[in-house]
């Protein structure tokens, strides 16, 4: 097998990664006690981690190698720009070739007047690069009151200070004061959960007018934007009712508000279109973008501004912001040739026509599953929802995560990442995943659902 063997054994990595290595998002304890798990290389959709076990990622990395792992162009590109130029600033009236040539290219693939790029090094800052501009934006337009943007509950915007206050996890906001000020949430359209008795085309219109109530509780003038994921990702895969898209754009065309669609995970085809927007007839003012921007080759993220955004922050002087990596020539390099492999291999249409359709029948089949609730799927993102009772979609007796928990044990005993967001099962495989690698996925998916079934039977929590 054509493995790395030099690294030194298991055992003294996870040793020495406990003691110096710390993680995000984990509980180090647990993490230490349990030991971490070592992934050594990647080719195509499988990983191979230091005991040799290869893994199919149906989790794209975190969302993010849409393209797969081990293209040699990527490597080779990044290699030249290293060589050519590997670090110029773009602050003091310098440009570089690449970040001139992604930001054009970005231009092309976006829809509508989104015509101009501000560059980041990954989701999180490009929305902090959001908050400011918008506000920017307004007090540039003789409006300086209007600062509030209103996100959701359940959303995830990133990790920094401003990403993790637009985000709506509250266990986030436990932790470090937050949200930062001028920041509100409403509802979520996530009807499983929270959806009740209504139909999801009611509960959608419903979650959707929260919108506009919020903007008459706090008035026009207050508010600078909305943001919101096509589809929540980190929240667990919210596929949100059909009515619901719709009626948000409606509210939005009828405010004096800026839309910002995070299509850090929408992006760069996981919906089965490049862009989530797409799927869902959004026009938004700015798009978040990263991920499958490069597909995590490198790091690099980035606002995509329509026109009149972009025209009125360039005659209002300085914009006061940026970060030494805006547009790195490297990252840059990097996402142009993820772009070119994205388009010359077909993979957006090969998701939409072809694999996409493959995967969605067998995806939703789980629905049938005595664990599952509800199995839903766009695209090349997909979640099932585990209960213990179907017809209610109640919940477990347990505290919320612990069947994910025992479920991704499973998978991951299987060779599977599929990644669990409380009680709910999900992936985002990269989208070169062809129908053999679908069959696989589903195998060992359902062989975990199997094992977390039984599982949970023998401990009591499924009743
Ligand atoms: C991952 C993610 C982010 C944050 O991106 P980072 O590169 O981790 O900073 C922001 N928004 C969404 C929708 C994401 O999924």
């Amino acid at each position: 097998m054509n493995m790395i063997t030099n690294h030194p054994p298991t055992a003294e990595l996870q040793a020495l990664d406990a003691a110096h290595h710390m993680h995000p998002f984990t509980d180090a304890d647990a993490l230490a006690k349990n030991g971490v798990r070592i992934i050594t290389r990647a080719k195509g959709v499988t990983l191979t981690d230091s005991d040799g076990a290869q893994i199919l990622d149906a989790m794209a990395g975190l969302w993010c190698v849409n393209i797969g792992y081990g293209w040699d162009s990527m490597a080779d590109v990044a290699a030249r720009q290293m060589k050519e130029l590997p670090f110029y600033n773009t602050f003091f009236q310098t440009s570089t070739v690449p970040a001139i040539a992604l930001a054009q290219k970005i231009a092309e693939l976006a829809p509508g007047d989104l015509n101009h790029v501000f560059y980041a090094s990954g989701g999180s800052d490009a929305n902090d690069t959001n908050v400011r501009l918008v506000r920017h934006y307004w007090a540039a337009k003789g409006k300086p009151t209007k600062k509030v943007i209103i996100s959701r509950q359940n959303a995830y915007h990133g990790s920094t200070m401003a990403g993790a206050s637009l985000g709506g996890m509250t266990a986030m906001h436990a932790q470090g004061g937050l949200p930062i000020a001028d920041i509100v949430h409403i509802g979520q359209p996530n009807w499983y959960d929270e959806g009740g008795e209504l139909s999801p085309e009611e509960f959608g219109l419903l979650r959707a007018r929260e919108l506009e109530a919020k903007i008459e509780e706090l008035g026009e003038d207050a508010i600078a934007a909305f943001i919101a994921e096509p589809i929540q990702g980190a929240g667990g895969v919210i596929i949100p009712p059909s009515t619901y898209w719709p009626e948000i754009q409606r509210i939005c065309d009828a405010h004096e508000i800026l839309l910002i669609a995070d299509e850090v995970i929408c992006g760069f085809g996981r919906t089965g279109q490049m862009f989530g927007s797409q799927t869902y007839d959004i026009r938004p003012d700015i798009m978040t973008i990263a991920k499958g921007l490069s597909s995590g080759y490198a790091p690099i993220g980035a606002s995509i501004v329509c026109d009149e955004v972009a025209n009125t922050v360039a005659h209002a002087g300085d914009f006061n912001h940026g970060y030494t990596y805006s547009g790195h020539p490297v990252s840059c390099a990097v996402a142009l040739e993820n772009l070119r492999i994205l388009e010359d291999e077909k993979m957006v249409e090969n998701v939409a026509s072809v694999t996409g359709p493959y995967l969605k029948e067998k995806w939703e089949q789980l629905a049938d599953h005595p664990l599952v609730g509800e199995a839903k799927i766009q695209g090349f993102m997909a979640s099932v929802a585990m209960t213990p009772d179907k017809a209610a979609r109640a919940p477990f007796a347990a505290p919320k995560g612990s069947v994910g928990l025992i479920a991704r044990g499973h998978c991951f005993g299987n060779n599977l990442i599929m990644r669990h967001v409380g009680d709910r099962m999900i992936i985002s495989p990269p989208l070169i995943l062809n129908r053999s690698d679908v069959d696989t996925l589903m195998d060992r998916a359902v062989k975990a659902l199997d094992l977390t079934l039984a599982e949970i039977k023998a401990n009591g929590l499924y009743a």
